[in-house]
C-alpha cells in the first residue's frame, strides 16, 4: 500500500549502443556508452540533491521505489548504482522493502555483474527481451541475441530473491497468433512475476513502414485477446492495458503513474509530477549536464494550459488500470467533472459499450473489453 508520504523516483539514463528502429524514447548513442551511463547516474544524484534544496518538504517522505530506465541504464557498472543508492540513502529514509528496478538489456549483463547489481540493492529486473525470434531482433536493430536473453533470464531465476519482469513486443510483421503464443510460452518458462506486452509501433520517423506492413487491426486484436486469455489461465492479472502480474506482483513504481501519484524524474528527458504541477527536463543531455554541473535545475513547468485537456490527459492515464477510476474522487481532485463537461460524449461512450460504470454507487468508470483496445480513440472523442 502506498501513501502520500512515499516517494517514487525515476532515473532516466538516456544512452544506448544503437537506436532501435521502433523506439521513440529520448536517448543518445555514445561512443563510450558505459562511461556515459556511469556519469549520468552520478549527475542524477547531484540533481536529486539540488531538487531537495528546492523542495525541502520531499525530505519528509520515504523512498518507496527507484526505477532506473532509459535508454539502456544497465550499461552502467554495479559500483555506479551503489554510489547512487548509497548517496540517496544518505539523504532520505527508505520505506520497508523498497522496489528497486533496473531495465536490463541482455547484452549488458553477465552473471557476475547481475550478482553485483543484486548485492548493491537492485531487487527487480525488467528485461527487454522483446522477442525470442532472432529475425525480429534483427528487423528493429536490437543489439543483443536471443541466447543472451535466455542466459540473463536463467541467471535472474538463479538469484532466487529478485523479481523478474519481461518486456515483449507483439504484432511483428507477418506474425500469427500461434507464433506469438510460442514466444509468450518461452517467456513464461522463466516464471516471470510480471510481463509487459506492447505492440510493435510504426512511428512515421521510425521508417519501419518502408520495410514491412503493420499487421491488420483484427489480427492485432486477436493477439491481444489471446494474450489476455492465455496469461489469465496462467494466473496473471491483466491489471493495466499492457501489463500482467502474478498476485501481489504489480509494478509498484509504474502503478503509481497510473494512480496519478507524485513522482520525481531525474536525468535528461525525465518528467516529474509533484501535485499539482508537472515538470519536464529537456530532451537534451548536453544542456542537462551543463546545468547540473553548475548547480542548477533545468526542469520547466509542463502543466497543460487548458484545464479540460489536462483533465482528459489524467483520465487517459488512470483509465489504463483495470480497477477503473472513482469519478467522485477524480472530480474532487481536479475540480472538474468529466460527466458534466462532456455530458453528451460521455453518454455516447456508455451507450457504445466502451466504458462502464461499476461500484456500489456506479461512480467507478472502467474500460470494457472493447474499450481496452480503443483508449486513444475514446480520449480523442472526449477532446
Ligand atoms: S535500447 Fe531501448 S531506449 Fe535504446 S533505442 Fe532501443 S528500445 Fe530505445
Amino acid at each position: 500500500m502506498s501513501s502520500s508520504q512515499d516517494l517514487f523516483i525515476y532515473v532516466h539514463i538516456p544512452v544506448c549502443t544503437a537506436r532501435c528502429s521502433y523506439c521513440d524514447f529520448y536517448s543518445t548513442v555514445s561512443p563510450m556508452p558505459v562511461e556515459s551511463a556511469n556519469r549520468y547516474l552520478s549527475l542524477a544524484l547531484e540533481e536529486f540533491r539540488l531538487l531537495l534544496a528546492a523542495e525541502p518538504q520531499l525530505r519528509e517522505r520515504r523512498v518507496k521505489t527507484v526505477y532506473f530506465g532509459g535508454g539502456t541504464p544497465s550499461l552502467a557498472i554495479a559500483e555506479s548504482f551503489d554510489l547512487f543508492l548509497s548517496g540517496l540513502r544518505d539523504e532520505m529514509d527508505f520505506a520497508d522493502n523498497p522496489e528497486i528496478t533496473l531495465e536490463t538489456q541482455p547484452a549488458t549483463c553477465n552473471s557476475n555483474k547481475l550478482s553485483r547489481l543484486r548485492a548493491v540493492g537492485i531487487n527487480r529486473f525488467s528485461v527487454g527481451a522483446q522477442s525470442f525470434d532472432p529475425r525480429h531482433l534483427a528487423f528493429v536493430g536490437r543489439r543483443h541475441t536471443v541466447e543472451q536473453t535466455r542466459s540473463l533470464l536463467r541467471d535472474i531465476n538463479g538469484l532466487g530473491d529478485a523479481r523478474l519482469s519481461i518486456d515483449l513486443i507483439s504484432g511483428w510483421p507477418g506474425q500469427t497468433v500461434g507464433e506469438w503464443g510460442e514466444s509468450l510460452d518461452e517467456a513464461l518458462s522463466f516464471r516471470p512475476e510480471h510481463l509487459s506486452v506492447y505492440e510493435l509501433t510504426f512511428y512515421e520517423e521510425a521508417r519501419l513502414k518502408d520495410r514491412a506492413n503493420p499487421l491488420p487491426e483484427n489480427t492485432l486484436i486477436d493477439i491481444y485477446r489471446f494474450t489476455q486469455r492465455h496469461l489469465s489461465a496462467m494466473g496473471y492479472e491483466n491489471y493495466e492495458i499492457s501489463n500482467y502480474a502474478q498476485p501481489g506482483c504489480r509494478s509498484i513504481h509504474n502503478e503509481n503513474y497510473w494512480l496519478l501519484g507524485d513522482y520525481v524524474g531525474l536525468g535528461a528527458g525525465a518528467h516529474s509530477f509533484l501535485a499539482p504541477h508537472r515538470w519536464a527536463n529537456p530532451d537534451d543531455v548536453a544542456s542537462w549536464e551543463y546545468a547540473i554541473e553548475r548547480g542548477l535545475l533545468v526542469r520547466r513547468l509542463n502543466d497543460s494550459q487548458d484545464p479540460h485537456v489536462g483533465l482528459l490527459e489524467n483520465l487517459q492515464m488512470a483509465l489504463r488500470l483495470s480497477d477503473g477510476v472513482d469519478l467522485n474522487q477524480f472530480s474532487k481532485r481536479f475540480g472538474l467533472d468529466i460527466r458534466q463537461i462532456r455530458q453528451m460524449q460521455w453518454n455516447d461512450l456508455l451507450n457504445m459499450g466502451v466504458i462502464e460504470l461499476v461500484g456500489e454507487e456506479g461512480s467507478v468508470v472502467r474500460l470494457t473489453d472493447d474499450g481496452r483496445v480503443r483508449l486513444d480513440s475514446i480520449i480523442e472523442y472526449l477532446i
